[in-house]
């Protein structure tokens, strides 16, 4: 199957990648959606509703005690597939990363063209004068993080209640439309709209790496149900 993907690869010139929490669970981040993900969790309220724009407004200590303890992945590192993909974009047969991850490995490995649907905990703003803040300022700090002006800092991370952002959800049907070849990976296509997205290609491949079925597997032309750092292992 891996020399079926290989020839694929090198068939195509127009590539796109859509990934999911299984490429991040592959650098060892908990994936916040599966059963023993973050869900299981000491906090008296459960993930959705912590993670809610509605909660972030009315309880910004709780959250952020939360956000601090289980969304720093500033540790982390990029693994076998965001490596590869950094080398498939510098050949220039990638044209483009749409991700649902918001830990940034895929910018920390080096490629350039990605695109957060969920945006990214590495840029944070003030919500009064819109300074902008690292991640490391967030993380650091004591209780609710505050601007220089007493402004509450927010992560651009999409919560639940808010919409994703039009620029990035507009590049990202355009790469898709466009690309000759889809990889999607580690996301059982279970949370929309993001899953949406995939119905705009009109390519030739449509390849699946996922350690679970997908809404998708029907109609791609490949699928691996394999574990992904291995999948990337093999074609670098
Ligand atoms: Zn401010």
């Amino acid at each position: 199957m891996i020399e079926e993907l290989k020839k694929m690869i090198n068939e195509s010139n127009n590539i796109v990648f859509f990934g999911g929490a299984g490429v991040s669970t592959a650098s060892g981040i908990k994936d916040f959606r599966s059963k023993d993900g973050l869900y299981n969790m000491k906090y008296k309220y459960n993930v959705e509703e912590m993670l809610s724009h509605t909660f972030f407004m009315n309880h910004p200590d709780e959250f952020y005690e939360f956000y601090k303890d289980k969304m720093n992945t500033l540790d982390k590192q990029p693994n076998e597939c965001h490596k590869y993909l950094v080398e498939l974009e510098k050949q220039g047969k990638l044209k483009g990363i749409i991700t649902q991850n918001i830990d940034g490995l895929h910018t920390k490995a080096g490629s350039i063209n990605v695109y957060e649907l969920h945006g990214t905990i590495y840029k944070n703003k003030c919500m009064k004068c819109s300074k902008e803040y690292k991640a490391e300022d967030v993380f650091k700090s004591n209780g609710v993080p505050k601007c220089s002006c007493g402004g509450i800092i927010k992560p651009e991370v999409v919560l639940y209640e808010e919409p994703l952002d039009e620029e990035t959800i507009y590049k990202s049907i355009d790469l898709i439309t466009k690309a000759d070849m889809l990889i999607v990976a580690g996301t059982s296509l279970r949370v929309y709209p993001a899953s949406s997205y995939i119905n705009y290609f009109r390519g030739k491949y449509l390849v699946v790496i996922n350690n679970e079925k997908t809404i998708a597997d029907s109609f791609a032309n490949l699928v691996i149900n394999e574990d992904i750092n291995e999948v990337f292992k093999k074609l670098r």
